[in-house]
């Protein structure tokens, strides 16, 4: 008998952590790469949290805390929502997962039968399909270009929608393309899916805070949109805690109740220091973290600016988040230091032995063409690592 089952067999790596585990490893044979693969923040998490964190050690929370979190952090899940999304949420519509990743794996597990088909625009969060596939359902990619500043339309939405489309998954601002969602652009896609009542949306969140434009707008505020959406969003961007493995949803109660079953089998409550910390973190205002999103800004011109005087890299302006997604398909066919470039995982993987800087291909994010560039990492990395990739494609 098979040793593995089918299901982690068919399943792809997830291919950021995997680039950020080859970069490692080429780290500890003593190379110098600048890692620009993973999309974590590389500020300290600010102390105010971490203070938090350390009291709840010494109250001594260290029992399992209720399945769907805290009341406490509930509670001031429920105050941010209102206070930065104008969404009224009671308790019972509140769970609280190990991670934004967490939040999705449960909601796919509790919404998705076999067949049931799930729009992703293209580009999507890496895990997206392969989270969905996991649940017997059908990822249903809908292509988009830097045209379009990678976002879908109303009229490739509806194109999309079949008898069979249960939901849609999308992320504004988008990791990896940078790009946010207007209300406008939502009114759009609204339009569309009130003619579908069946069909229900995730947004992931996850990224609000970290956005250049201002103005961050959320599918639910719509009142058709309010009972058929999963809001997701979690603390691993804003406030720099990706290891602290905090998510959660605001979601109709059936749905929330669902996914506080699921994890009352599978994982139990989230880390207690954790959710105590992220009480204090989520009950102050977000300008406690706007260093972090100025410096991202910062970043993100540079990057730009350094990308724009090489050939080949053809990106739009990312309005949020800390990635720029360029479609490199100039350098096709195109033979550098003797290797021939076919593709974008091709570009990558010379990027990291030649350049010796650590990116992701588009691939896993339903852009094959492109490749995706990290800037969360210093002015000083992000300088020398554009100088390598000129030099190595020059
Ligand atoms: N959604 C998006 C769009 C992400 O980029 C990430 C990456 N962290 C997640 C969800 C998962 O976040 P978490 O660390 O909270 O699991
Ligand atoms: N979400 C981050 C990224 O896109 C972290 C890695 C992951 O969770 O896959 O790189």
């Amino acid at each position: 008998m098979q040793l593995l089952s089918d299901r982690i067999l068919n399943m792809a790596t997830s291919a950021t952590l995997a680039m950020a585990a080859k970069a490692r490893e080429l780290r500890g044979e003593g190379k110098d790469i600048i890692g620009l693969s993973l999309g974590e923040p590389d500020f300290n998490t600010p102390d105010f949290i971490k203070e938090a964190a350390i009291q709840a050690i010494n109250e001594n929370y260290n029992s399992y805390t209720p399945v769907d979190g805290y009341v406490e952090l509930k509670q001031a899940i429920i105050t941010k929502f209102k206070r930065d999304n104008n969404l009224t949420y009671t308790l019972p519509q509140i769970v609280v997962s190990t991670g934004a990743k967490q939040c999705l794996a449960n909601v796919a597990a509790v919404m998705l039968n076999a067949g049931d088909e799930v729009i992703l625009p293209c580009p999507y969060w890496v895990s997206y399909a392969d989270i969905v596939k996991l649940n017997d359902g059908v990822p249903v990619e809908v292509k988009t270009s830097i045209k379009t500043d990678f976002k879908m339309t109303a009229d490739q939405l509806e194109a999309a929608i079949t008898p069979k489309t249960k939901m849609l998954w999308f992320s504004s601002p988008c990791n990896p393309s940078g790009s946010v969602y207007s209300k406008e652009e939502l009114r759009a896609l609204v339009n569309v899916l009130v003619k579908h009542p069946n069909i229900y949306v995730v947004s992931d969140e996850i990224y609000e805070h970290i956005n250049y434009v201002g103005g961050h707008a959320s599918i639910a505020e719509f009142s058709e949109m309010y009972d058929r959406t999963i809001t997701v969003n979690g603390v691993s961007k804003a406030f720099a805690m990706t290891g602290w493995r905090i998510g959660y949803i605001g979601a109709p109660e059936k749905i929330a109740r669902a996914c506080n079953k699921m994890q009352g089998q599978i994982t139990s409550g989230a880390n207690c220091i954790a959710q105590r910390a992220v009480i204090t973190a989520l009950n102050e205002s977000p300008t406690r973290v706007q260093y972090m999103i100025d410096e991202f800004k910062v970043r993100r011109d540079l990057i730009l600016s350094l990308l724009s005087d090489i050939e080949g890299f053809n990106t739009n302006t990312p309005e949020g988040a800390f990635y720029v997604f360029p479609n490199i398909s100039y350098f096709y066919g195109k033979t550098l230091r003797g290797r021939t470039i076919n593709n974008a995982s091709d570009f990558s993987m010379y990027l990291l032995e030649e350049a010796l800087v650590a990116t992701v291909d588009g691939e896993s994010f339903g852009n094959p063409d492109c490749i995706r560039i990290s800037y969360a990492a210093s002015q000083e990395q992000i300088i020398e690592a554009i100088k390598r990739i000129k030099e190595a494609v020059s």
